[in-house]
């Protein structure tokens, strides 16, 4: 078993309800809304207009700013318009929005490599660019710049199959259901990182998806070993994943490839197999649809820009007094006030609550247990952090390295006091950021009204 990481918490994992599901197509939508942001950087711009007619896999949204990925048609049909739309990330966002003709017709874009063992990595890492693939497992970070800024600098590759989330399934299945994409995914990555092996880390609860890979890596001979990690909450999370594979930690502030490691999620991975052997961009997520206030909860793949009500429909619908909704786990997963937001490339998990799950206290007390700090899996002291975002003390709020914080809400989970810790470092973090723009203005101003003063 492989090493683990400091901190962390083991909540329940309330996977049964979807692990032995198998992933079902959804009915395609008679409409799918494709917001233009679906990856770190600035939102990407549209490329068609209302009353054009559309393919699968034909591009419709190109990268405005260096860190982007291209949006393409997940149905074909026409578009309707091109206007703001309910994002999930709030409020809302530029949408291309397309009417499905139901006829599923194929972009001549889209065209298989004659032969894709014969293509140089630098050939791949234009195919994924090209794909739109960012990091699906929700981070969203385009995997292009991930690919050739590591090229030379990494030595260790790692596919993140750990799915420490409680409820999400969706890469579990995919073990179980499509093992040839992981491993040729993998096999893609070692010789883009001309890496010998790259390391699978999977947590031990999904011990059938870990014999699955391990029958494809040995009837194929893949470059790829698994590992079976201890199930321990934010396994998942880049910087813990490194950890608990090689035992390297990453610097504070740093990203992986400080320690030489790139990390990549198991249905990023397959969408890399998928552009490399097929030419296929991201058109389709895998989404578990899950939680209390779901009828009959499911593992379902569904084309990009689907309504979240299609998942719930096709799930029997909503219990009656669901009240909440979280688009992602339950950990660090963004309530929704709505369930008219559309499936993006990040996203992996709906849930709806109809029990007793909510414990909001209104007035929290800190008891000053300490169980916060022995959690933290980045070292921090979430009481403290808590104490100065509250207090508006800024410059302690950054002393104290809240900009480590990856929002895993392990701090929240433990706390017995019911303190709003992570929600409360969201805001710190704002008021940091909003600190320091002021700052540069300020410093821009002065220096703007010395040189006039100067000529
Ligand atoms: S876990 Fe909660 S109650 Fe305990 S010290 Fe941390 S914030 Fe305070
Ligand atoms: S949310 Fe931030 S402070 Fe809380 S445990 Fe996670 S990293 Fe630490």
């Amino acid at each position: 078993m492989a090493q683990a990481f400091f901190g962390g918490v083991h909540p329940g994992d309330m996977k049964a309800a979807t692990n032995e599901k198998a992933i079902e197509q959804l009915a395609p939508p008679a409409q799918v809304v494709i917001p233009m942001s679906q990856h770190i950087g600035k939102p990407c711009r549209p490329v068609v207009a209302a009353g054009d007619h559309v393919k699968v896999g034909q591009l419709i949204g190109e990268p405005t700013g260096f860190v982007g990925a291209p949006i393409h048609a997940s149905v074909s049909g026409t578009v309707t318009a091109v206007e703001p739309r309910p994002y999930s990330m709030g409020g809302n966002m530029m949408s291309v929005v397309i009417e499905n003709d139901g006829k599923e017709e194929l972009s001549e874009t889209v065209k298989a490599p004659e032969n894709p063992d014969s293509l140089t990595p630098e050939q791949m890492v234009e195919i994924v660019k090209n794909a739109g693939i960012v990091g699906m497992g929700g981070a969203t970070f385009p995997t292009h710049i991930k690919i050739s800024s590591g090229i030379g600098k990494v030595n260790t590759v790692i596919i993140n199959g750990a799915e420490c989330e409680p409820y999400i399934t969706g890469d579990h299945r995919t073990m179980l259901e499509r093992p040839e994409q992981i491993i040729g995914g993998a096999a893609y990555l070692a010789r883009m990182f001309g890496v010998d092996k790259v390391h699978i880390g999977v947590e031990l609860n999904k011990q059938n998806g870990i014999d699955a890979l391990n029958r494809v890596i040995a009837e194929k001979k893949a470059p790829a070993e698994v590992l079976g990690l201890r199930c321990r909450y934010p396994q998942g999370a880049e910087k813990q994943l490194c950890q608990a594979v090689t035992g390297r930690q990453v610097p504070p502030g740093e990203l992986p490839s400080a320690i030489g490691c790139a990390v990549f999620n198991i249905n990023t991975t397959c969408a890399i197999f998928r552009a490399i052997t097929q030419g296929m961009p991201v058109v389709k997520k895998v989404v578990t649809v899950s939680g209390s206030g779901v009828i009959d909860p499911k593992n379902l793949e569904c084309p990009i820009g689907t309504p979240v009500s299609n998942l719930f429909d096709a799930c029997g619908g909503l219990k009656d007094g669901t009240y909440k909704l979280i688009m992602g786990g339950p950990m660090m997963g963004l309530a929704q006030y709505t369930a008219d937001v559309p499936v993006g490339k990040g996203t992996g998990c709906m849930l709806a609550f109809a029990g007793d799950e909510d414990q909001t206290v209104e007035h929290p007390q800190c008891i000053r247990c300490g169980r916060c700090v022995s959690v933290c899996p980045m070292h921090l002291e979430p009481l403290m952090m808590y104490q100065y975002t509250a207090k508006d003390m800024l410059d302690e709020l950054e002393d104290a390295h809240v900009m480590d914080c990856m929002e895993c809400g392990a701090c929240t989970y433990i706390c017995p006091a019911r303190m709003h810790l992570t929600q409360m470092f969201k805001v710190g973090k704002q008021k940091l950021g909003a600190k320091k723009a002021a700052e540069k203005a300020a410093a821009e101003a002065k220096r703007a009204a010395d040189e006039k003063k100067e000529a």
